[in-house]
């Protein structure tokens, strides 16, 4: 047994050694391809102010509005789930490029269009980018409201499977999707069991994000929450860095989705996750 868990801590290094995740600002050209995995991130905040030769900087964030195209995602009563994501995350986009400068932006739509879940998270990964951000709208029965931040991970319950499997059944309308996402089947539990183990190199930080949106949106938002949960999510198998899914809200609750549906609250939603998204960067680049 312990040599088992020696070699899943030496494959997850392994993982994240290559993944980028903890980038370095290198003081010599040698240090350049160094990098640190997630397990290292406890360190963060103290080595920032220690003589350390190596410095994280959050560089790039990928900015996802879940659905689009001929994928409409969830509806209410009028208001599209492809829609609402994509004007949140255009808000999202914009006041981070407006506040932080130094970060670079990158969407995966920025328009009406059908984007396939494996390529939003290969734009992530082409761009090294060091957090990966989709958003989405909730759907359930009409009682049913309040925000949830997910990572990547097992499902605890048959409702948190019931929300991945509904995002995940997108990938029926692509072509070739049993190619493409290696036999997975997004109506088989067993598919979702099997791959949810994937971005646990990343986990740590997923975690510190996705807990920093939720205590946002619930404090300085005053939305209601129903907290930070795991469940296998296609379009955050393959990215390579902190990934987290933002739902919300319930589109198919007539309040909530007046609330979501409107310019000026989706702002305040933005910035809700744009303050969590400065407090995430500025702890992991030690203040
Ligand atoms: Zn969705």
């Amino acid at each position: 047994m312990r040599i088992i868990v020696i070699l899943a801590s030496a494959a997850l290094l392994l993982l994240g050694a290559g993944s980028g995740e903890w980038k370095a600002e290198a003081q010599t050209p040698a240090d350049s391809a160094r990098v640190a995995p997630d397990s290292a991130l406890s360190a963060a905040p103290e080595n920032a102010n220690a003589p350390y030769r190596y410095r994280y900087r959050l560089r790039t964030v990928v900015l996802d509005a879940g659905h689009g195209g001929k994928d409409r995602g969830c509806a209410g009563a009028s208001a599209r789930e492809a829609d609402v994501a994509l004007s949140l995350i255009l808000a999202l986009g914009k006041q981070i490029e407006e506040n932080l400068p130094d970060v670079k932006v990158i969407y995966t739509r920025k328009t009406n269009v059908f984007v396939e879940l494996d390529e939003r998270a290969a734009i992530a990964n082409r761009n090294h980018a060091d957090l990966f951000i989709s958003i989405h709208c909730n759907a359930g029965p009409s009682q049913s409201h309040g925000t949830e931040v997910w990572t990547m991970g097992l499902h605890k319950t048959d409702a948190n499977l019931g929300v991945a499997q509904r995002e995940n059944s997108v990938i029926l309308q692509e072509k070739d999707y049993k190619t493409r996402y290696d036999g997975f089947d997004p109506r088989s539990p067993q598919s979702h069991i099997l791959f949810s183990l994937f971005q646990s190199a990343y986990i740590t930080n997923s975690l510190r994000f996705a807990q920093r949106v939720d205590r946002q949106l619930r404090t300085s938002v005053s939305r209601p929450s129903r907290g930070v949960k795991q469940a296998g999510f296609l379009v955050l198998w393959k990215s390579t860095m902190p990934s987290v899914l933002i739902e919300s809200g319930f589109l198919t609750n007539p309040a909530e989705e007046r609330y979501l549906n409107d310019k000026a609250n989706q702002s305040y939603m933005a910035a809700g996750i744009y303050r969590a998204f400065r407090e995430y960067k500025r702890e992991l680049e030690g203040g």
